[in-house]
């Protein structure tokens, strides 16, 4: 890793504009560009983060005239969808992280990398400020500036703990939050960057790692002599919060680890195993069809996973855990020995200074135009799970298709207006169908698909009030995407695309007709597909919910799992790791040793 007085050098000559600054003297003058050395001068991308949104524009992104520097604290990408199997040792960390460096390695574009952290966008000036993970520093100082041409933000977003109490100071997450406090216990003894500047990232991955050792310590722990029998329940009471996807995987996984591998190490102590899944709302996996969520239930009803639904979490103690339950307020408190808290994401500070310098409030994310661009800003980007398209924007073309539509203004469609609007719709905003049918509104969904081929008579004769009522229903859902990593990566490939073809849009723009000349884009809206989800539910099993209503439970699905997943491994090595662990858990089982 070269030091950061020798990455200026690269940056100058690459005509970048990194720029060293002491916080002594930290006033905007001292962040003047470097000058430009070469003659032909590149405009300047800057890249913050390098998840799956960030990565997916770095490889997709092929034209060379551009000079890329990418920021992250963390010099490598992580295969989020496989971190709830490093939790408990089916693959190890190593197999699932890529550098960024290798994947960049090759590229025809000139990327520089700097492992930092971004702390402060200045869109005015367009710069944005980094801190330095490294000891050794720039001048004296771990801080330094980078200017733009374009600004490309990916970077994530943080687990949303709802502001409730104990739970940064207790709880384990499955995501980068908070900065590991160099004391603690085993036990996540986390503090937020926000507040601790000066502590060290903890990432993910790290995050996994430490899950995995306090399972196994858990066990230890509550194998040593002259333990109480309730001091041992307590200590292998594994309480995870949040039925989503990502809660179930891991309460799966646990499962399998306990059941598998762990209690043929400890056998004294397996009738004292107990893991708790808490879920808020009425079912888990809401997101998922209703026959999925079903066997998912009555699945870990079996396996004896305590599934608690309706219970809220008020308050996190280092030893209990306290819930409300949804219906009746009836407060529950119950010991524990670990608990993982994975109940959605939240807004990093960050990205918050950033929202209210561009006047951009009350929202979790970022939001942009269909575009992808920044609301507000000039050549500044979002995507991913820091970012939201804006569909204040959506409603408002939808209820201009229908004005449009509707030339007698008599509040009803005819047959063919009708069919025009749904068929405008569709192609507009492929993900309204999907939108739909999660809100149970089939019909409606049905409709939507089949404005793509012929319209049944019946379907259309409807007012156009009425429909619009649905729709606004559907809104609250429509105004984000998916927070995951197909949405993350589709939306990199698609940057990347636009960035690729940047002059020939300019000269050519391709956007749809009505949009030009209006001063909207040159290029085509970014459309979300959606490729389908998994659900691992643990014993080989998996629910998987694919396009066209498809679902499928069971082990062919797991088969499908492992296939989609080695497929989508990012490259070769971590695809043979990836595969070389899941043959070595089958022969040998997972790794108990707690390293
Ligand atoms: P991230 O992948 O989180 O990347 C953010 C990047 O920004 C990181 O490189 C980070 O280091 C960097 N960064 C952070 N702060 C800064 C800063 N201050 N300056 C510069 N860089 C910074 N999705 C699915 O589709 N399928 C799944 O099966 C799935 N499973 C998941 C399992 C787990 C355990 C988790 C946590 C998530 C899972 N997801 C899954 C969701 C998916 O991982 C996210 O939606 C996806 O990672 C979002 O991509 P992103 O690039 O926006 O953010």
């Amino acid at each position: 890793y070269p030091s950061l007085s020798k990455l200026i050098i690269i940056s100058t000559v690459s005509g970048g504009g990194l720029i060293a600054y002491s916080e002594a003297n930290a006033s905007s003058d001292a962040y003047k560009a470097a000058p430009m050395e070469t003659g032909i001068k590149k405009k300047k991308v800057v890249v913050l983060g390098t998840g799956w949104a960030g990565t997916s524009f770095l490889k997709s992104l092929n034209n060379p005239s551009y000079d890329v520097q990418v920021i992250s604290p963390r010099n490598y990408f992580a295969f989020t969808p496989l971190l709830p199997s490093v939790t408990c040792g089916t693959v190890e960390a190593r197999s699932i992280v890529e550098p960024v460096r290798n994947i960049v390695r090759k590229k025809n574009v000139d990327v520089s990398f700097w492992e930092a952290e971004c702390f402060k966008i200045d869109a005015q000036n367009k710069k944005v400020y980094c801190r330095s993970n490294q000891n050794t520093s720039v001048n004296g100082n771990k801080e330094f500036a980078v200017d733009y041409d374009y600004l490309v933000i990916a970077m994530g977003a943080r687990p949303n703990t709802f502001n409730t109490p104990g739970v940064e100071e207790n709880c384990h997450f499955l995501k980068v939050i908070f900065l590991a406090s160099p004391v603690g216990s085993c036990l996540a003894v986390s503090l937020c960057t926000y507040y601790f500047p000066n502590c060290k990232t903890a990432s993910s991955l790290e995050d996994a790692q430490r899950i995995r050792r306090t399972v196994i310590d858990s066990f230890e722990k509550a194998s040593l002599p002259d333990l109480s029998d309730e001091e041992r329940k307590r200590i292998l009471h594994f309480v995870v919060v949040g039925g989503g996807p990502t809660g179930v995987e891991f309460a799966a996984e646990l499962h399998d680890f306990v059941t598998e591998d762990l209690v043929k190490l400890y056998p004294m102590v397996k009738e004292s195993v107990k893991i708790t899944l808490l879920e808020a709302a009425d079912h888990i996996l809401n997101m998922f069809d209703q026959r999925i969520t079903v066997f998912a239930e009555d699945k870990f009803q079996r396996d004896g996973i305590d599934v608690k639904l309706g219970s809220m979490v008020v308050k996190v103690t280092d030893k209990e855990i306290s819930t409300k339950v949804r219906g009746n307020g009836e407060t529950n408190s119950m010991p524990y020995g670990m608990v993982v808290w994975s109940t959605g994401i939240g807004t990093r500070p960050i990205v918050k200074d950033f929202m209210k310098q561009i006047g951009q409030t009350n929202r979790r994310a970022l939001a942009t135009d269909e575009w992808l661009r920044v609301e507000g800003c000039d050549n500044v980007y979002a995507l991913g799970d820091c970012a939201t398209i804006n569909q204040r924007r959506v409603m408002e073309d939808i209820a201009a298709i229908f004005s449009k539509a509707d030339k007698d203004n008599s509040g009803t469609l005819t047959v063919k207006e009708f069919q025009e609007v749904i068929k405008d719709i569709c192609e507009r905003y492929p993900q309204m169908e999907l939108y739909l049918k999660n809100k149970k509104m089939g019909n409606i969904a049905d409709m939507l698909k089949e404005a793509k081929g012929d319209v049944a008579k019946e379907a259309i004769e409807l007012n156009i009030e009425e429909f619009k009522k649905a729709l606004s229903e559907v809104d609250t859902q429509m105004k984000n995407l998916p927070a995951t990593a197909q949405v993350a990566a589709q939306q990199g490939v698609y940057l990347a695309k636009c960035f690729n073809r940047m002059e020939e849009c300019e000269r050519n723009p391709e956007g749809p007709l009505r949009f030009r000349g209006s001063g909207r884009h040159r290029f085509q809206p970014f459309r979300y597909k959606h490729l389908g989800q998994f659900a691992p539910l643990g014993g080989e099993q998996t629910a998987a919910q694919l396009p066209g209503d498809w679902v499928s439970i069971g082990q062919s699905s797991q088969w499908l799992w492992y296939s989609v997943y080695a497929s989508k491994l990012v490259s070769w090595r971590t695809r043979t790791l990836v595969i070389t662990d899941w043959m070595r858990r089958f022969v040998f089982g997972r790794d108990s040793s707690g390293i």
